[in-house]
């Protein structure tokens, strides 16, 4: 896999968008040699350039998919994980990827293909890769099972890994992913009791999705420059990821990245100092008042199918007299002077709350209450007629159209005090009448309007 790309290629531009990272390149440049030299035979490996010893007790929920904190990275740091494996036909071929460009990474094994190919939960582990759980049948919409049928998948999903391992289990990390990423409130107080870690992830590929292997390959990249760092989620079951990961390991070694493997802290291997603001993918800043405002809420974006369906009621429009409307018109029967709307409503069920508007959704701008005011007093100016009152409009309209049209057009005459051309419909010759003469003279600044605009349009065009 080596030599793939070119010393030079791309580096130039590279060097310029990763130029932050100039100093940590050059500080980890002594472990970078030491990489190299842990990875026999691939001299331009992109290697492991740490390994990151966690407290899964001490931080349950990670990734900010879902969760407030994540694995505490420094900027331009990876960790790699892959899901739903062994699967020996595509799993196989990742892990020898990983093993050329000495990789390290965390395997969310499921319990039914452990089962059904035990060597490939071993070959994992001898490779020097994390193993770890995501149950034993992989359900979907496992956030809507009951309670006891979830957390059995998951320990027989941790047994039958165990069993694969042979020794106890004593590879095993205390990682656990929850398939989907469908997780509830049940779930995490059950693995939190049973001391496992829930790894969410800071971004995926959509290698589970009918993609190509190159948006595989552009969606980890893109989303890894978002973030600047992260969890990378992907499964070592799928051809386009098999396909997109020597590019995606390519271009985190032109990119300056680094790959972090992560371990489970043992009483012989201590976890790895860290600081509690290390642990969240942004930490705030002094300038940022975090205490003042409302904890985000945990989202999860996999399953929308648990969204509350709108009942009927919830809807102004099936307000039955609304709808009666027509029928009554058809029988000549005089429409209510009152208004269909707006209505209260009863919305939702008892106990759901709506949140209090800011003042400034009460606000009206400058220049509409400015206009406002124009439309008041010339109303008042005008003749108490009913032409008055129904015109004013339309001049102001027809000004719009033409500007629209970038051109006069014939009922635009009528605004200069002119007849209207025959044939028009006879609101027009009405609107030559007072309130017509009224409306002529605020029309003309919007003729010049319509000008302009017509020249604007034309120089977008
Ligand atoms: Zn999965």
């Amino acid at each position: 896999m080596s030599g793939n790309v070119g010393p030079g290629v791309g580096l130039g531009v590279r060097t310029q968008r990763w130029a932050g990272w100039l100093a940590l390149l050059i500080a980890g440049m002594a472990s970078g040699s030491a990489l190299a030299a842990n990875c026999p035979g691939h001299p331009d490996a992109l290697g492991t350039s740490r390994t990151l010893v966690v407290d899964a007790k001490a931080h349950p929920l990670i990734g900010t998919m879902q969760y407030r904190e994540t694995l505490p990275l420094e900027d331009g740091e990876v960790v790699l994980t892959f899901d739903d494996g062994p699967l020996p036909k595509y799993s196989n071929q990742i892990l020898e990827i990983l093993a050329a460009q000495c990789v390290k990474a965390t395997f969310f094994l499921v319990g039914q293909q452990a089962r059904a190919n035990p060597e490939g939960v071993r070959k994992v582990r001898d490779a020097g890769h994390t193993v770890a759980t995501h149950t034993q049948n992989h359900p979907s919409g496992m956030h809507k099972l009951p309670l006891e049928r979830a957390t059995k998948d998951i320990e027989d999903g941790i047994a039958s890994v165990k069993a694969a391992l042979g020794d106890g289990g004593a590879a095993l990390s205390p990682f656990f992913r929850i398939p989907g990423l469908a997780r509830n409130d049940g779930i995490e107080e059950f693995t939190r009791a049973q001391g496992l870690q829930i790894w969410s992830a800071d971004f995926p590929a959509d290698d589970w999705r009918p993609v190509s292997s190159r948006r595989v390959h552009d969606l980890a990249m893109q989303r890894l420059k978002g973030k600047g760092k992260g969890i990378l989620l992907l499964h070592d079951i799928q051809p386009r990821t098999v396909a997109a990961l020597p590019g995606i390991l390519r271009d985190l070694k032109a990119g300056g990245y680094r790959i972090v493997h992560v371990v489970p802290a043992t009483a012989d291997l201590p976890a790895t100092p860290t600081e509690p603001i290390q642990w969240l993918l942004n930490p705030p800043s002094e300038h940022v008042p975090v205490a003042r405002w409302p904890r985000i809420p945990n989202f999860v974006f996999a399953e929308t199918r648990s969204l509350p369906v709108p009942q009927l009621t919830d809807t102004w429009w099936n307000d039955g007299a609304v709808l009666d409307h027509p029928k009554r018109a058809q029988r000549g029967v005089p429409l209510p002077r009152e208004a269909p709307w707006p209505r209260l409503v009863q919305v939702a069920s008892a106990g759901a709350t709506l949140p209090v508007p800011a003042a400034g959704v009460f606000e009206v701008e400058e220049g509409l209450r400015v206009a406002m005011r124009g439309v008041a007093s010339s109303a008042r100016r005008a003749e108490p007629t009913r032409a008055a009152q129904a015109e004013p409009k339309r001049p102001a309209r027809l000004a719009h159209i033409a500007a629209r049209h970038g051109k006069r057009i014939a009922g635009a005459s009528a605004i200069h005090g002119k007849p209207a051309v025959s044939g028009k419909p006879a609101h027009h010759a009405r609107a030559a009448g007072p309130a017509g003469r009224k409306a002529s003279k605020r029309a003309i600044p919007d003729k010049k309007n319509a000008k302009g605009n017509g020249r604007n349009r034309e120089a977008r065009a």
